[in-house]
């Protein structure tokens, strides 16, 4: 099933640049026999900096691994860290001026229906994508609208759509946007949330973490075919009929690199206390490049909302929120407004 050759495009796919440097392949790869297809390859493209697979592996052989049970990454994960996710989603949504009450919100690649129900939960009338069956059953059995693939929302539009680590995995990423464009009403936002090169973890992997054998700018290769910066990613929207209002990150991700005592000690655990207020649930998207802890905290540390919070809580969340909307956060997390 997977016989067919990797594909190549021999040009950039944001900007059609033909310089295209060749970087070495990563150790760590994802994808067991989709990884191991001779002719994959890894380039920059030397006019606008975008980092893709290329050659890639086609289309039948993408599918074929979606399809299969090799491939788990989008199973419901722990549904608090979901539940956080949604909630940061929500919060940077609404700092850059989406509006959820009343407005018609997708959410594609919506796992367990975390975000819808979150988004429901805010007044919103929620809709989700997902190709998995046990998505599928998850949302229905919350009472949440879930089909399998955007044709199946016939010619439905929507205010708001969210689509959290899905991105990275789509072999033309333009004409996907351009198809998410297609069915906001004039104005809508698009909240994207993908892995970040830039992260300060890529950062300061090339140094002591390559050298282990793991690679923390080109995560999950070869299933990952882009790997996005904050300018990559806002210039594919901006090509696709977009506008950026917002950029931030989440998930700290260099946690993971620090011992867990000295993590607590410095608090860097950064996992938010769980809150009563908080709205429900999300779950998949997890998994394969989105390591990181703390994926809810560019909003809770924008939010902070409604709880007593002590001083030290407060110059924390100040911190952390500096912190994410320097960049370095382990996820990008940009709103974006149809032009
Ligand atoms: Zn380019």
């Amino acid at each position: 099933m997977v016989s067919t050759l990797p594909v190549s495009r021999g040009r950039c796919g944001l900007c059609a640049g033909q310089a295209l440097e060749s970087l070495p392949l990563p150790r760590s790869t994802v994808g067991g026999a989709l990884a191991a297809l001779p002719g994959l390859g890894l380039v920059r493209c030397r006019a606008c900096g975008q980092e893709q697979v290329d050659p890639r592996p086609s289309d039948q052989a993408l599918s074929a691994f979606y399809q299969g049970q090799d491939y788990t990454a989008h199973e419901p994960v722990d549904d608090a860290a979901a539940r956080r996710r949604a909630a940061g989603q929500l919060a940077v949504i609404t700092r850059a001026g989406g509006v959820l009450s009343g407005a018609r919100v997708l959410d594609v690649g919506c796992g367990g229906g975390q975000l819808l129900a979150a988004a429901r939960a805010a007044g919103a009338q929620v809709c989700g994508v997902d190709v998995a069956m046990h998505a599928q059953a998850a949302c229905a059995a919350q009472g949440l609208e879930c089909v399998a693939s955007l044709e199946a929302l016939g010619e439905r539009s929507f205010d708001g759509i969210v689509m959290s680590h899905v991105l990275e995995h789509v072999p033309d990423v333009l004409a996907y946007l351009a198809q998410l464009r297609a069915r906001l009403a004039p104005g809508g936002w698009l909240c994207l949330e993908v892995p970040n090169r830039g992260s300060l973890r890529a950062r300061l992997s090339p140094r002591w973490v390559t050298s282990l054998g793991a690679d923390e700018r080109h995560r999950a290769f070869p299933i990952h075919l882009w790997y996005f910066t904050q300018d990559t990613l806002t210039r594919a929207l901006t090509a696709s009929g977009f506008a950026v209002a917002l950029s931030t990150t989440s998930g700290f991700g260099v946690d993971a690199l620090a011992p867990r005592w000295l993590a607590a000690r410095v608090g860097l655990g950064l996992r938010p206390q769980p809150s009563a207020r908080q709205p429900s649930a999300r779950g998949a998207g997890g998994g394969e490049g989105d390591a990181g802890g703390g994926e809810g905290d560019a909003g809770l540390a924008a939010a902070g909302q409604g709880r007593a919070t002590t001083a030290r809580q407060r110059a924390r969340g100040a911190l952390k929120r500096r912190y994410f909307d320097a960049l370095l956060g382990e996820n990008l997390l940009v709103v974006a407004r149809s032009r």
